[in-house]
């Protein structure tokens, strides 16, 4: 499997970080690797010096496709999941610098927290642009986001994903993160929370 990260895709986050909102979806891969095992701590790598979190919601795709029209990318999901897309900043930044690829940041060993359960869409009897979520770091809110203030919805995203790429079931798909990311370090909690239910609890090392 695959994990297909969205990057920019809240308005508000891109401005923190000093980029202009894209005009069209970006996105990047993560391999089955970066997994964080569940219940295993966050140990953070010695080549990083700024750590950050950044929560996002995620999507199992649960059917093959390539080349989805977003009308029916709904077809593709039906279940949703939080995790946290650990990126090394410091690093991250020298990439973009140099014009090179950012897996070093993104890709490495643990950088991909996901909720071991993820809830049934039927169930939680929503549209997904309602859904509301949100990092607590050591107990104190950090990022609050609502999916409807992505700049690109779930379905575009797999539209536009899938010309380039086949969704295979089993791959996630990280739909981008809210302001308000910030560092971690060791010592640290993050508790990951969607529709108000604790979903995903990460110690950091
Ligand atoms: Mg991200």
């Amino acid at each position: 499997m695959k994990i297909i990260c969205i990057g920019r895709n809240y308005a508000e986050h891109a401005a923190e970080l000093g980029n202009q909102a894209p005009s069209e979806p970006m996105f990047f891969l993560k391999p089955d690797s970066a997994i964080l095992p569940h219940r295993t701590p966050l140990y953070i790598p010695e080549w990083t010096h700024d750590l950050h979190y950044e929560v996002e919601l995620v999507f199992r795709i649960n059917r093959l496709g390539k080349y989805i029209e977003p009308r029916f990318a709904n077809k593709y999901y039906n279940e949703v999941g939080i995790g946290i897309d650990f990126t090394a900043r410091d690093i991250q930044q020298k990439c973009k610098e140099k014009g090179h690829p950012w897996e070093k940041a993104k890709a490495f060993d643990g950088s991909a927290a996901v909720s071991r359960h993820f809830l049934s869409l039927e169930e939680l009897g929503k549209p997904v642009q309602e859904l509301r979520f949100s990092l607590e770091k050591n107990g104190e809110i950090v990022q609050e986001g609502f999916a409807g203030d992505m700049i690109f919805s779930v379905d575009t995203l797999i539209g536009y994903v899938s010309q380039y790429m086949t969704f295979k079931i089993g791959d996630l798909l990280f739909t981008g993160t809210p302001s308000g990311v910030g560092p971690v370090t060791a010592g640290d909690t993050l508790v990951c929370k969607l529709e108000g239910k604790e979903m995903l609890k990460v110690n950091v090392k």
